[in-house]
């Protein structure tokens, strides 16, 4: 086998100080056995991402860099990006210093043991190794419902994502360096990673229970991200409101005859129900069109402003 090659592991956190020091531990016990197996580099880091957390989280995070910094670096953003963001921030922040970066979430959600697998598929030749659930039986009915219905109408509404794949993933350097090229403020890493190509591959694994805190994704959350999701990688919708259109005006023609044939025969005392029906219902279909082109308004002033997606405050690595 070559020579190991140097993995930086990202995990994002925000206010995670009930999980991060077991986090911390599981990781840094893989990271033994990884080197131990001489699949890994001794210059290879956990890097925890601070994302404005209101908690102690910083705290523990320099801390574990402190006692351990061969093990443990830290990234501290200057204020609460996103989730989506801070994986961006952390996986930039370290593009220069590994050969490859796997990004997990901190509440050991993601198959810490999943990590050999996709470092050997990296190491056969695969720039981006997907990790997707197999099952997801730990989640609740509602949780898993909602996020598979999610996965399938993104996939209607012409976003293409990776079934049951969400942000955590092994991507190269040279997969950084091209993500670094996209510009974009509305991130979807989901659907960004598959557009960039090369040679990639999926590892399965047991989606877990959140070990300690909270979701920091309710349903509100979860709603908007699937918005954010579709528009940011579909014009599909803005389709359908031209086809819906279309088809209304369709529907009026034979409407117009309709009524002009009610007229002709001498019965001209045309419904007062079907009228107020067709007001609401087209007054309804307006509005959605106009709400579903606002979203995408709303996304084109957002990308204009070219705004920092994120601010690195602090940078805790050591060489
Ligand atoms: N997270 C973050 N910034 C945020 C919200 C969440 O960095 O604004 C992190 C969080 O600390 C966790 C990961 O993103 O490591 C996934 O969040 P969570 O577990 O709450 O989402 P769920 O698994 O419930 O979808
Ligand atoms: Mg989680």
């Amino acid at each position: 086998m070559q020579d190991p090659e140097i993995l930086y592991m990202v995990i994002p956190c925000y206010n995670e100080e009930a999980v991060l020091d077991e986090t911390a531990k599981r990781l840094k016990e893989k990271y033994d056995s990884l080197i131990a197996q001489g699949m890994i580099s001794e210059n290879s880091r956990i890097v925890f991402v601070n994302d404005g957390s209101k908690d102690k989280t910083w705290q523990i995070i320099s801390r574990l860099h402190e006692e351990m910094p061969t093990y443990y670096s830290g990234v501290n953003l200057a204020h609460n990006a996103g989730h989506q963001n801070a994986v961006l921030a952390g996986l930039m922040t370290v593009k220069e210093h590994c050969d490859m970066a796997i990004s997990m979430d901190a509440d050991l959600q993601d198959d810490i043991d999943a990590i050999d697998e996709m470092v050997e598929r990296y190491y056969e030749g695969n720039q981006v190794v997907y990790g997707v659930r197999s099952a997801r039986d730990t989640d609740t009915f509602f949780k898993r419902t909602t996020a598979e219905g999610f996965y399938k109408f993104m996939k209607i509404m012409g976003a293409d994502v990776v079934y049951n794949h969400a942000d955590f993933r092994l991507m190269s350097r040279r997969v950084l360096e091209e993500l670094s090229n996209f510009r974009e403020v509305n991130l979807f890493l989901r659907g960004m990673v598959p557009l960039i190509g090369f040679q990639s591959c999926k590892v399965y694994y047991k989606r877990a229970e959140r070990f300690a805190g909270e979701s920091k994704y309710p349903l509100k959350r979860m709603l908007s991200f699937a918005i954010n999701g579709i528009t940011s990688f579909s014009t599909k919708p803005l389709k359908i409101i031209t086809w819906l259109g279309l088809l209304m005006s369709v529907i009026s023609i034979l409407a117009f005859i309709w009524a002009f044939a009610v007229k002709l025969f001498g019965h001209s005392e045309i419904g007062w129900s079907s009228m107020m029906c067709s007001i609401w219902l087209i007054g309804g279909l307006q509005l959605l069109a106009l709400g579903i082109i606002g979203e995408y308004i709303g996304k084109i002033y957002a990308e204009v402003k070219q705004r920092p997606r994120y601010i690195v405050a602090e940078f805790l690595n050591r060489e």
